[in-house]
């Protein structure tokens, strides 16, 4: 028994995303007993990258990218190659992030083992009585949490939204080992002759840095309008923060898709979350959180994103935002 986390890398490079997978990961293993696998499909991370990967949380690290004949960017190797560590392994749950690359390659693999997956989970946990893996996503337009249980075939294959989980804190003593996998002679099935890369391109729409964001502002519809949109742009550049949206506002125009936080939106869990006439609609909350501290400013006491913040501002945020944007430049001038 196992769990399996499937490492996310862009351009042969690890991506963060995958430590908040082991972190994941490490608390359901932990709960079942069992040790965490990494499969790192397509890049080879070298000694210091699988070393990281240890540190993160694995136990093992299973490199899969050989033969250099294969294409490994492809889905239909990708999948085959997920499948012969699932194989080597033998996990009771798949974890994957729900991007693109785990988006295409878990339904792939859980398709052809008859097993259940389920898509862009916010929580998974495990089951005391049953040991089951517990996987929860919003269902029904957002308006409930649904969790969902794959009580007899396996694995368990889940993908969660990237930040809606911490990374766990790198630990230079742990040990695990690392094996290298090839594909020589695998079985890549029948796809493998009908599938070709013609070209990648870059989306750079999505090229906003809210993401990865230490501070997020984000504005809500009781900005108003584009104008009063721009109070919140200015108290982010005045904060070196990312800017937030809401879809309300997204959809008014007043904010470019990219910026949109929530269930149809982009995770973020930085540092400082600053909600700005937001009023906490859940499918906001499932995009925002996990943010270590939540600052709420809205002119109504009663608004459900006072129910997630750490701290509050009860008040107009035509008055407070200037204020906090000239008490911002004054401490900066002073200094
Ligand atoms: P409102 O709910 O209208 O809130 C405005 C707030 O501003 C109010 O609380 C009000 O008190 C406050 N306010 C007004 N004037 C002032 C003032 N002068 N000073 C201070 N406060 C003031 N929403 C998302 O955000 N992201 C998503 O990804 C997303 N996905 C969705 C997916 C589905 C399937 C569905 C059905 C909905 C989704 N929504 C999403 C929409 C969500 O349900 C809410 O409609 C939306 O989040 C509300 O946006 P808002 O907070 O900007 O607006």
């Amino acid at each position: 028994m196992s769990v399996l986390v499937l490492a996310e890398q862009r351009e042969g490079a690890i991506h963060p995303t995958t430590y908040e997978l082991l972190a994941r990961g490490r608390m359901l293993a932990d709960k079942l007993e069992t040790p965490v696998n990494c499969a790192v499909i397509g890049c080879d991370p070298g000694e210091g990258g699988c070393s990281e990967i240890i540190y993160r949380g694995a136990d093992a690290v299973y490199v899969v990218n050989e033969p250099a004949s294969i294409d490994f960017r492809l889905p239909g190797a990708a999948s085959r190659a997920l499948q012969r560590v699932i194989e080597l392994t033998a996990p009771e749950i798949v974890v994957a992030a729900a991007t693109t690359t785990g988006r295409t390659i878990m339904p792939l693999v859980a398709a052809r083992l008859r097993t259940g997956l389920t898509a862009d989970c916010t929580g998974l946990d495990i089951d005391d009585k049953e040991k089951l893996l517990l996987q929860t996503r919003p269902a029904i337009g957002g308006n409930i949490m649904a969790t969902i249980k794959t009580p007899s075939a396996r694995p368990q294959m889940a993908t969660v939204r990237p930040k809606s989980w911490r990374p766990l804190e790198r630990d230079a003593s742990r040990r695990g080992v690392v094996r290298k996998v090839s594909l020589q002679g695998y079985e890549l099935g029948p796809e493998a002759g009908c599938e070709r890369l013609i070209d990648v391109v870059k989306d750079t729409t999505q090229e906003v840095s809210v993401q990865d964001a230490e501070i997020v502002v984000t504005g809500g519809k009781g900005v108003k309008n584009r104008d009063g949109f721009k109070l919140v742009e200015e108290l982010a550049a005045a904060l070196g923060a990312g800017v937030g949206a809401t879809r309300d506002v997204v959809d008014l125009g007043w904010a470019s898709y990219p910026h949109q936080i929530g269930l149809s939106g982009k995770t973020v869990s930085p540092r400082l979350y600053i909600a700005v006439g937001v009023s906490g609609a859940v499918q906001h909350l499932a995009g925002m959180q996990t943010s270590e501290t939540i600052v709420a400013i809205n002119k109504d006491k009663d608004a459900q994103i006072f129910k997630v913040a750490d701290f509050g501002i009860v008040g107009d945020l035509f008055d407070v935002v200037p204020d906090l944007i000239a008490r911002l430049k004054a401490e900066k001038a002073g200094r």
